[in-house]
C-alpha cells in the first residue's frame, strides 16, 4: 500500500501527463519544428503544476525513443510521419510516464493500434502476483497478431522516487526468467510494434543525458544536481544558465569522465517504423490503477 501523500502525488503527476498527451494530439502537425513542441509541452507541465520527469522524447519513424530536440534544433515534423511523443511528468519526485503515437498524414495507423491494444490487452491482466513474463507474452502476441514485431530490448520498468528505472522491467516478449509484480508497486507499460526487425540499436547522437550520484564539484554539476536530481534532462535545460557554447563542451567533458551518463537515440535496426503506447499504473490486489489515463 502507499501512503496517502504518496498515493496523491501519483495521481497529480498522472493527471498531468494525460493532459499533455492530449495537447501532443493537438500540436504535431505536418511542418512544426519539433523543439517548439518539446518547450510548448513542457512549459505546459510547469504550468499545469508539475515538473518535467524527463526531456520531452519526440521520435519520428523508425527513431524508438530518446530523441529530444538539442538547443538548436531545426528539425519539423515531416509529411507521413509516425510521431511518438513520450512525457514524463513528476510531482514531489512521483513520476508519471506516458507514450503516444501520432500519425501525420494517415500512415501507420495498424502499426498504431498494435502497440495500443498490446498494451490495453497487458494492462487488464495487471495485479498482485502476475508474472512479468506472461506480461511479455501478451504483448507480444498482440502484436504478431497484427503481423508486427515487438521490440523486444525496450522494457516498461518499475518507477520509484525520483527513479525513472528501479531496476525491475516489463518485458515486451515472452520472457524464461521473470519477477512477480507486487501491490503497491508503480510501472510503467510500454509496448513497441514495428514494421522492422524488432530491435533497436545506439545512433552516434544523444541529446539527453543523467547525472546519476550527485556532484557538487562544479557549479556546472551541482546545478544539474539540484535542478533535477538523479533524473534525465536535456542541454536545452541549461541555456538560460549557461554560456551556449559551453554547456556542449561541458556535457562533452563530464560523459568522458563517466560522471555525466549520455542516452543515445534509439534507432530501429532493420529501419521499420515504430509505434509505442504507454502508460503508468499502481499495482493493487485485484487489478491496478491506471494514473495516466
Ligand atoms: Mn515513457
Ligand atoms: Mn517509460
Amino acid at each position: 500500500m502507499l501512503e496517502a501523500n504518496i498515493l496523491e502525488s501519483y495521481r497529480a503527476a498522472g493527471d498531468i501527463a494525460a493532459k499533455i498527451r492530449e495537447e501532443a494530439g493537438k500540436i504535431v502537425k505536418e511542418g512544426t519544428p519539433l523543439i517548439k513542441i518539446c518547450d510548448a509541452l513542457e512549459k505546459r507541465i510547469i504550468k499545469e503544476g508539475g515538473k518535467p520527469a524527463f526531456p520531452l522524447n519526440i521520435s519520428l519513424n523508425d527513431v524508438a525513443a530518446h530523441y529530444t530536440s538539442p538547443p538548436d534544433d531545426k528539425t519539423t515534423i515531416p509529411p507521413k510521419a509516425l510521431v511518438k511523443v513520450d512525457i514524463g511528468v513528476q510531482v514531489e519526485g512521483y513520476i508519471a510516464d506516458t507514450a503516444v503515437t501520432i500519425s501525420v498524414g494517415k500512415v501507420g495507423m495498424e502499426l498504431i493500434k498494435a502497440s495500443e491494444l498490446a498494451l490495453e490487452n497487458a494492462l487488464k491482466t495487471i495485479k498482485h502476483g502476475v508474472k512479468s513474463s506472461s506480461i511479455g507474452e501478451i504483448i507480444e502476441k498482440t502484436i504478431k497478431e497484427f503481423g508486427f514485431k515487438p521490440i523486444s530490448n525496450l522494457t516498461g520498468h518499475l518507477l520509484e522516487k525520483y527513479n525513472l528505472h528501479a531496476g525491475k522491467s516489463i518485458p515486451n516478449v515472452k520472457t524464461k526468467i521473470g519477477f512477480v509484480l507486487k501491490e503497491g508497486e508503480v510501472y510503467a507499460m510500454e509496448p513497441f510494434a514495428t514494421t522492422g526487425e524488432g530491435i533497436v540499436e545506439d545512433s552516434k547522437y544523444a541529446y539527453i543525458y543523467r547525472l546519476p550520484s550527485p556532484k557538487t564539484s562544479t557549479q556546472f554539476l551541482s546545478y544539474i544536481a539540484r535542478e533535477f536530481k538523479t533524473l534525465p534532462f536535456a542541454a536545452r535545460w541549461l541555456i538560460y544558465k549557461f554560456p551556449r557554447n559551453k554547456i556542449e563542451e561541458l556535457i562533452r567533458k563530464f560523459v568522458s569522465a563517466q560522471i555525466i551518463q549520455a542516452y543515445p537515440v534509439l534507432v530501429e535496426r532493420g529501419k521499420g517504423t515504430v509505434s509505442q503506447a504507454e502508460h503508468t499504473f499502481i499495482v493493487k490486489r485485484n487489478g491496478c490503477e491506471i494514473i495516466s489515463a
